[in-house]
């Protein structure tokens, strides 16, 4: 496939989003959620927020930004706003008197809306279906190429960690350890604050990394990932120091077969419920299914947890394109727990798996 040109590509984003106001019978929409407003526009920076109808397309941000705004933003006007954002749109007077306004509720702020509605009292301001988060969640070619960078840049970052997995060593430096190594290795971000759970600890599927010092025979649970050109990467290892226990393998192999049957069965077209119970029912097999308490996985891209959500309650059907995390997992209290996270592009008839770390 040909990689589309940035404006081809803003031009085709703005095309799906007019069709989507048309089918919504509003004539604007507002956009303010930064990672929105990057899906949109190609802007990089915080501040800013853009405004689309059937004809137009502005662009709106502060002095601070206008440098890098010229050189991001194609396919839109650009506007560096002198008071705030929405003053400069009245200003501008891109939001006509009488129009219906659509926003995004999950996003705008309660504040966000007063604003607007004082600065805009004729104009109606309504609730619209989250569109964005469904458009972006089919990555196009270039999109995947960041990600497949991302998961490669932690790739490399798990493997020089491995060798320090010593009896002694804290979760707090396995943890500096991973921060450090992805900036080394061109990451310009952590997705999220390492997290590493060794030994009993690892029952926490969230913990953050603490003092804990490592002992022999413990597992330890390491979930990073990092940002390259605005897209992450999620990757979930679980290290055995020194040789595990026999209840330990079991749930590794547990763990490790729900992950494996997931990765099997993903595939355009599937429900993203069906695929969470292919893993549930595997570690429900296993004797375990009272331990797996999260979903399968999420989408994956300018946000780290995005659309479409692998688990029993959603309504989402997999779309050659999604790019996914396939992570079950399995924590027994007071003794530990094991996850494992790969990330995958969902293809026609299969998976593509973008992590090369072992397991
Ligand atoms: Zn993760
Ligand atoms: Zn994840």
């Amino acid at each position: 496939m040909a990689k589309p040109s940035p404006r081809e590509t803003t031009l085709q984003r703005l095309t799906a989003v007019r069709r989507h106001l048309d089918s919504q019978r509003i004539n604007t929409l507002l956009v303010t959620f930064p990672p929105h407003v990057r899906y949109l526009t190609r802007f990089s920076g915080s501040n800013a927020c853009c405004v689309i109808t059937a004809q137009t397309a502005a662009f709106f941000t502060d002095g601070r930004y206008k440098t890098q705004a010229r050189e991001e933003v194609v396919g839109y006007r650009v506007y560096i706003a002198a008071g705030t954002l929405f003053q400069e749109i009245r200003n501008r007077r891109i939001i006509s008197r009488a129009g219906r306004v659509g926003f995004n509720p999950t996003t705008l702020r309660i504040a966000e809306l007063e604003s607007l509605k004082a600065l805009f009292p004729s104009v109606r301001f309504s609730k619209v279906k989250n569109i964005l988060d469904d458009l972006a969640a089919v990555k196009d070619v270039t999109e995947i190429a960041r990600i497949r960078k991302a998961v490669s840049v932690s790739d490399e970052v798990f493997r020089s960690v491995l060798p320090l997995l010593k009896p002694g060593i804290s979760e707090l430096d396995i943890a500096a350890e991973i921060v450090y190594q992805h900036r080394r290795r061109g990451a310009e971000a952590d997705a999220f604050e390492p997290i590493v759970a060794s030994g009993p600890r690892g029952a926490f599927p969230h913990a953050r990394a603490t003092r804990k010092r490592v002992a022999r025979g413990e597992f330890v649970t390491m979930d990073f990932g990092c940002r390259v050109e605005g897209y992450h990467s999620d990757l979930t290892r679980t290290v055995s120091v020194g040789k595990p226990g026999i209840r330990q393998r079991k749930i590794y192999q547990a763990v490790l077969e729900a992950q494996q049957l997931a990765v099997e069965a993903a595939r355009a077209g599937m429900r993203a419920a069906d695929l969470d119970a292919v893993a549930r029912k595997s570690i429900s097999r296993a004797g375990f299914a009272r331990y797996f308490p999260h979903s399968l996985g999420h989408g994956l891209g300018l946000q780290v947890h995005e659309n479409p959500r692998l688990s029993a309650l959603s309504k989402d059907v997999l779309r050659e394109g999604n790019v996914v995390t396939i992570e079950p997992g399995v924590y027994v209290p007071g003794v530990g727990g094991v996850r494992i996270e790969d990330d995958v592009v969902i293809r026609n008839r299969h998976a593509e798996v973008l992590t090369t770390s072992p397991k």
